[in-house]
């Protein structure tokens, strides 16, 4: 049964995407090593007129509740490759990360739909990384062809959240993943809390020895960007880095980034100096 709130949150769902009211926006995620982009996460956005800002995490799994979700993966994942296609125009290089629901995988024909979409609109497949979070109806591992199909045409998948809900090290192992993305929970603690400090290592060593690479996320403070450069993790994704941006916005990051990043790796003494440069980066 459904609350009132529920079938209006749905039904307001359902008119936003139909109208085209649903629109992406992008957080840049770059290298440990040197701080170039390495690629941007399509994240969804939808502003309602009545019910104002309604996060992700309130109507995607209504979406998947109620037989939309490949609607509003298609439309995001078309907006997102013409998007990539702009920002090559504008000159601006990088590769997409894309959020897919598991419910999504269990038709067989996703892969060659996806590749399909890519060849479409002249998109390079390996310049697409699916991430992926395990539900609790459909263990990833019962996917493993459709997750091998992706890998056959160049597309990278990243196990998204690693370490929270039902993801296991052993569809690490098992299936054919690119990179795994450590959960923020354990990425905010890990300076000031030696368990987690020392699951975070252990996440990246894991990523390092099964030839995955390990990105960091929800970095939020210099201490835990100077931890995870010194335990050797690959990739961070954070508010410290960026908020999720328009696809402007990024144009005009890339260029202030590089500037910003000599500050963020040699951070100032001064607590003051300190504190503008880890908020810097929010709007
Ligand atoms: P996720 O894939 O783990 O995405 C990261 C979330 O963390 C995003 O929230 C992002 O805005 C937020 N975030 C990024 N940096 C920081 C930080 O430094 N600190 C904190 N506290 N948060 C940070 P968002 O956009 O609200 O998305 C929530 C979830 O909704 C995503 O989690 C993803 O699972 C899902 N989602 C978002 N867009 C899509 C989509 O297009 N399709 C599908 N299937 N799921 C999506
Ligand atoms: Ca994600
Ligand atoms: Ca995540």
């Amino acid at each position: 049964m459904m609350t009132p709130g529920e079938v209006a949150l749905l039904d307001g769902f359902e008119r936003a995407l139909l109208n085209h009211r649903l629109h992406m926006v992008y957080q840049p995620k770059v290298s440990l090593d040197d701080g170039r982009l390495i690629r941007v996460e399509a994240l969804v956005r939808w502003d309602d007129p009545k019910l104002g800002s309604v996060a992700p995490s309130r109507f995607v799994p209504l979406a998947e509740r109620h037989g939309l979700i490949d609607p509003l993966t298609q439309w995001g994942l078309r907006t997102t490759l013409r998007q990539w296609l702009e920002w090559q125009r504008q000159g601006l290089d990088t590769c997409i990360a894309f959020n897919i629901s598991a419910l999504s995988l269990q038709h067989l024909d996703f892969p060659d739909l996806v590749e399909r979409m890519c060849r479409g609109l002249e998109v390079p497949s390996d310049r697409l990384v699916l991430e992926l979070t395990e539900g609790a109806t459909q263990p990833l591992v019962t996917l493993m062809d459709t997750l091998t199909r992706f890998r056959i045409k160049g597309i990278g998948l990243a196990m998204d959240d690693f370490g929270t809900g039902y993801s296991s090290l052993m569809q690490l192992r098992q299936l054919p993943f690119t990179e795994v993305k450590i959960d923020r929970f354990f990425v905010s603690d890990a300076p000031r809390n030696n368990d987690s400090r020392v699951i975070v290592k252990a996440m990246i060593e894991l990523a390092h020895g099964l030839g995955l690479s390990a990105t960091a996320e929800g970095v939020e403070t210099l201490e835990q960007l100077a931890l995870l450069r010194e335990l050797s993790c690959d990739v961070a994704q954070g508010y410290l880095i960026s908020p999720p941006l328009e696809p402007s916005e990024l144009v005009a990051w890339a260029p202030r980034h590089r500037r910003r990043w000599k500050m963020l790796v040699n951070p100032s003494e001064e607590p003051r100096l300190r504190r503008h440069v880890e908020t810097n980066a929010l709007r």
